[in-house]
């Protein structure tokens, strides 16, 4: 029996407007993310992988179209509820990390728990980072982190919530194997407790770990695997 998907694209475009020139980031992408799966996007660069996954996020919205996540239309809420809902069902992980850079380690966890009124953000922030391997390091500035480790407080503080949806850009390209190796390591144990990937990569090998490659071209999707047929182009 089908699954209702978790997440929901509906013939979502973005425009953006240069001047008088329009660009298409997204053309009219429809697609169903179910509970569950670790789904990798590929393209080549400023093929609408970020813009896709900001739309997911909430962080920015469609010209047209629609996105739902766990029956929740997007477009019905405001910015506060947006940030709220953000805040409970989704973690991000970016290339370049993020991390506030006057906080240690352990504040850059805690402060999503604070933020959603956790009774004990402290402990369960130590909690997180003893899970990606930190607890040594938690009162290291990120300054005075690897670029891996970095990653891993991020990986951290995106989980911290226990958001249902986790999204990456890029996760892995500043790191070296090594390092993209362990973070990769985590986005596994995450997935396997549950939580639905969206993984934005260059990297094909990165690519593969995914039980699901969408594949985009100028803002549209020209392959999906879990489709027996790629769409036609
Ligand atoms: P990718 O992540 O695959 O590199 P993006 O989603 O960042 O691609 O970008 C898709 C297209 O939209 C590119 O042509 C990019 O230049 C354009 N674009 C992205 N963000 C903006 C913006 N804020 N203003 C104008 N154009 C943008």
């Amino acid at each position: 029996m089908p699954q209702t998907p978790f997440v929901r694209l509906d013939r979502a475009s973005k425009v953006y407007r240069d001047g008088k020139r329009e660009i298409v980031a997204l053309d009219q992408v429809t697609l169903d993310i179910t509970a569950g799966e670790w789904v990798a996007i590929v393209g080549p660069s400023g093929c609408g992988k970020s813009t896709l996954l900001n739309l997911i996020a909430g962080i920015d919205r469609p010209t047209s179209g629609r996105v739902i996540i766990a029956g929740t239309d997007l477009a019905q809420l405001d910015e506060e509820a947006l940030a709220r809902w953000r805040r409970s069902h989704v973690g991000i992980v970016f290339q370049f990390f993020q991390l506030l850079p006057t906080l240690t380690a352990l504040e850059n966890v805690q402060l999503p728990l604070v933020l959603a009124g956790h009774r004990n953000a402290r402990q369960r922030a130590r909690e997180l980072l003893d899970r990606v391997g930190l607890a040594h390091r938690a009162h290291r500035l990120p300054s005075e982190l690897s670029g891996g480790e970095q990653q891993r407080v991020a990986i951290a503080r995106a989980l911290a919530n226990d958001p249902p949806l986790l999204l990456a850009d890029e996760p892995t390209g500043n790191l070296d194997s090594a390092s993209g190796e362990t973070v990769l390591h985590l986005f596994h144990a995450a997935w396997h407790n549950g939580t639905t990937i969206l993984l934005v990569t260059h990297d094909r090998d990165v690519a593969a770990r995914a039980q699901r490659i969408v594949e985009l071209r100028d803002g549209r999707v020209v392959a999906d695997s879990a489709s027996r047929v790629s769409p036609a182009r």
